[in-house]
């Protein structure tokens, strides 16, 4: 590392995915190394499927003072595909620096979404999770494609920080991160492609002494007013050889987005639907399953 820099990390993910996890391990593996470095979320309302945010800062010789989030980062980590199109995920990404995005699309395709001078670094990182882990949380797996991109720490270094946090699962953690090292696609510094200019509505989500306890979380009124479909990467899929049409899984539905059908069995409104498992997790008869996709 530049002596007396100080490498600002953003990550961008929702929920239940691991962003913090992420950070966190980035910063100790960093200290294995002799180096300062912080990890820290972004605290607010978030339930599992919201848009959350984490940081990082790395600095090879100089402690680190400053407190406050991250807004000009040097690189930025997408978690979840789905938040390219939903927010601004390059706000503030310095000159030079990484955007570094889960997404199975292409890195010429993605290209054609932001303007800047940086590179640009994709993996697959769910397809792998899903292969190695057996679920679709990529934490560890974009961790493979940070040090691929960045160079910021070595894969070794991982080794401690990631046997702490995970025990037993270590190895295919592992070898996620492995995979998505080898993967990883990168591009050389990108200057073309309309320039977004969204930024992160954080005042569009419900303040946490808005919401209702109960099923739900939300109340009808205010469920509608949020488009929470396009938070979840995965989507209920019901079996009615075995549901027995008890209604449970609707009561559970954070969104309130289960309802009963003319034919007496219960669908989710996937517009509304985040994709958050607890309707399958709820179900005892094992009638939903979360699939891929939204
Ligand atoms: S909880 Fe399961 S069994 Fe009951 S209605 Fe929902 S899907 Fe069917
Ligand atoms: S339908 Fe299931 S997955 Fe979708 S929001 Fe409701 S509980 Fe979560």
């Amino acid at each position: 590392m530049e002596k007396g820099r100080t490498i600002e990390i953003r990550w961008h993910g929702r929920g239940g995915q691991g962003a913090v996890t992420s950070a966190e391990i980035t910063a100790l593996a960093a200290m294995r190394e002799g180096k300062y470095a912080q990890a820290f979320p972004s605290f607010g309302p978030e339930r599992r499927g919201a848009p959350v945010l984490a940081f990082n800062r790395i600095s090879g010789d100089t402690p680190i003072r400053i407190r406050s989030g991250v807004v000009k980062p040097d690189i930025v980590i997408v978690l979840d595909p789905g938040l390219v199109t939903l927010i601004n995920v390059v706000d503030g990404l310095k000159p030079g620096g990484a955007l570094i995005v889960n997404s199975t699309r292409s890195v010429d395709d993605l290209k054609q979404e932001f303007s800047g001078d940086w590179k640009l670094a994709v993996v697959d990182a769910s397809h792998i999770a899903r292969e190695l882990l057996g679920v679709n949380i990529v934490n560890t797996t974009m961790l493979g494609a940070l040090i691929k991109t960045t160079g910021i720490i070595n894969l070794e270094s991982l080794n401690e920080p990631i046997n702490e946090k995970f025990g037993a699962r270590s190895k295919a953690n592992f070898e996620a991160c492995n995979r998505a090292f080898k993967e990883t696609v990168l591009s050389e510094i990108t200057t073309s492609g309309p320039k977004k200019d969204k930024k992160f509505q954080a005042d569009r989500l419900p303040k946490w002494n808005e919401l209702l306890v109960g099923c739900a979380v939300t109340d009808v009124g205010n469920t509608k007013r949020f488009c929470t479909g396009d938070w979840k990467s995965e989507h209920p899929e019901w079996n009615n050889d075995v549901c027995i049409k008890c209604g449970i899984c609707s009561l559970y539905c954070p969104e309130a987005c289960i309802s009963q059908q003319n034919d007496g069995f219960f669908r989710a409104d996937l517009f509304f639907c985040k994709g958050c498992g607890i309707c399958a997790q709820e179900c005892w008869t094992r009638a939903i399953k979360m699939v891929e996709g939204s």
